[in-house]
């Protein structure tokens, strides 16, 4: 178990209730993007450590799916209430492990609760449907645990994501098996086996596997191979989303696949010019465009373009870029190196290709300015990928026709939102953009539990959200009871 007398966090993983090093006996320095620090020491697992946790997870699960939903409500808000009483230590423990600032790392620390608290309410929710029978059976549809779920998550809203990843399953009556990122492995995974022990939930039914620096995939292949594991979530990139997708098919595993995304924010001629623009830079800079919700791509209707690039640009400049600590910082920074060079390499192949700055462009030690981009050429890298930094592109338009246009001339389909006080058009371009999430009225990121949160396209497909995760990890089942009947012979 994690102590946190010291500054490092001696960590170990959570398997079948035991507080276990890894079975090579390693261990790796989990780190500060800002300090260089170590935050904690973590164990580097094996792909035999995942087999470890499956088995466990399959001899808790169906036990635990036949256990009452009063107790399965009581372990979520017992949860909430222990997350809750650690506030002040896991957001200073996202600033140091994830370089979330303190904003961000609030927001994380409320929405959480709030997941686990309706997650207590899913332990009730209806489980099936009676289906009219033509034979006189009393016929039913009835949703079963499926058994083990593998859960994989990424580091960047690393307490959400790796809640969001066990909660339904878990609610429904599922054991898992998290693997949470090698850069976020203690607040974005280790620390869920200390708050649900505490919570109550039995030995087994969840289990924590963490890995060293690039040592993702024989954990990844275990949990897509292994029988026991019925269904897999995974939150991350699109590449990485590829790569488990196909080993998934080959294995007939059903997967929920939450992936990357090149978010369009359009903003329209009537839009409220000062809402527009602090729309925009708070989706676009939140936690340093480090959010698959991100505002990339904000498309702005000719007529309100002068001023609105002039705004924005003002607010831009005048984000703090810094340390993630300090309460008035905006742009903590980038979670590793080779994410700051590829995020400069981006904006440099973008500049070099005709786009032009109009506001920041440097890197400030690991940080990177908050910065615009316009006349982002198709062909660069910047506009092809998504860049997973504070750099938004703006193009102007002359239409709302054109701007769903090039909203949709994306391989991603994840969040978007349209600027507009005219209700009625912002509906109709919603109904025409093609991603999971569009808001009107609003920029790209946000979030609720309840929500039917997923992408489309390139962004991954399966939704989480408490009614639309039951259909992703239960199994439905054709259940009749009939009565003696004649046979044709
Ligand atoms: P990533 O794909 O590099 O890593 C995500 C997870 O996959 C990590 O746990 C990592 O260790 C693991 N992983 C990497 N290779 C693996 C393999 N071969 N087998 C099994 N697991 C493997 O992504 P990241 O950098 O951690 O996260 C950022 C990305 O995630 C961005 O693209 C972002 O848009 C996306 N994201 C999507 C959502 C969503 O809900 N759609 C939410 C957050 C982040």
């Amino acid at each position: 178990m994690a102590t946190v007398e010291t500054e490092i966090v001696e960590a170990q993983q959570f398997i079948g209730g035991e507080w276990v090093p890894s079975s090579g006996g390693e261990t790796f320095d989990d780190t500060d993007p800002f300090t260089g620090d170590i935050v904690a020491r973590i164990p580097a697992g094996t792909r035999e450590d995942a087999k470890n946790a499956i088995e466990a997870a399959a001899a808790a699960s169906e036990e635990w799916g036949a256990t009452p939903p009063a107790v399965k409500q009581q372990v979520f808000l017992k949860a909430a209430d222990v997350l809750e009483s650690r506030q002040d230590e896991v957001v200073s423990l996202l600033a140091r492990e994830s370089g979330a600032t303190f904003g961000f790392g609030m927001f994380q620390m409320h929405f959480v609760p709030g997941l686990f608290r309706q997650a207590a309410g899913t332990a009730y929710a209806s489980m099936g449907e009676i289906i009219p029978s033509d034979t006189g059976a009393f016929a039913m549809g009835i949703r079963r645990p499926v058994g083990v779920v593998g859960a994989i998550a990424p580091w960047n809203a690393a307490l959400i994501l790796s809640a969001r990843s066990i909660t339904a399953p878990l609610v429904l009556g599922n054991a898992v098996v998290l693997k949470p990122s090698e850069l976020s492995p203690y607040v974005g995974g280790l620390l869920w086996g200390e708050i649900f022990a505490e919570a109550g939930l039995p030995s087994g039914v969840l289990n924590i596997v963490t890995h060293g620096p690039g040592e993702a995939a024989p954990i990844g292949d275990e949990l897509v191979e292994n029988p026991h594991v019925r269904v897999l979530n995974f939150t991350g990139s699109t590449n990485t989303g590829r790569i488990l997708a196909e080993a998934a098919g080959r294995n007939l595993k059903r997967c929920v696949l939450e992936l990357g995304g090149y978010n369009p924010l359009i903003v329209l001629g009537d839009a409220d010019l000062e809402f527009a623009v602090n729309a925009t830079a708070f989706g676009a800079f939140l936690h340093q465009g480090q959010i698959c919700m991100s505002a990339r791509r904000i498309i702005v209707e000719r007529s309100i373009a002068d001023e609105f690039v002039d705004q924005l640009a003002q607010k831009t400049a005048g984000l703090k870029a810094g340390d993630p600590k300090e309460h008035d910082t905006i742009i903590g920074p980038l979670i590793t190196e080779q994410a700051l060079d590829l995020v400069k390499s981006r904006v440099d192949d973008a500049v070099a290709k005709g786009a032009k700055v109009i506001a920041g462009g440097e890197a400030v030690g690991p940080c990177y300015q908050a910065t615009l981009l316009t006349d982002v050429p198709e062909e660069s890298e910047f506009a092809q990928y998504e860049t997973f930094g504070p750099v938004a592109a703006i193009e102007v338009v002359d239409s709302p026709d054109e701007a769903v246009d090039r909203a949709n001339a994306t391989a991603y389909g994840l969040a978007s939102g349209v600027i507009t006080n005219d209700a009625d058009k912002g509906l109709e371009l919603a109904q025409r953009i093609q991603a999971g999430i569009v808001h009107v009225n609003d920029q790209p990121v946000g979030d609720e539990p309840q929500m039917p949160f997923g992408g489309v396209k390139d962004s991954g497909w399966g939704r989480f959200g408490s009614t639309a995760a039951i259909a992703e990890f239960t199994d439905m089942h054709w259940v009749t009871v009939g009565r003696p009947h004649p046979f044709p012979f």
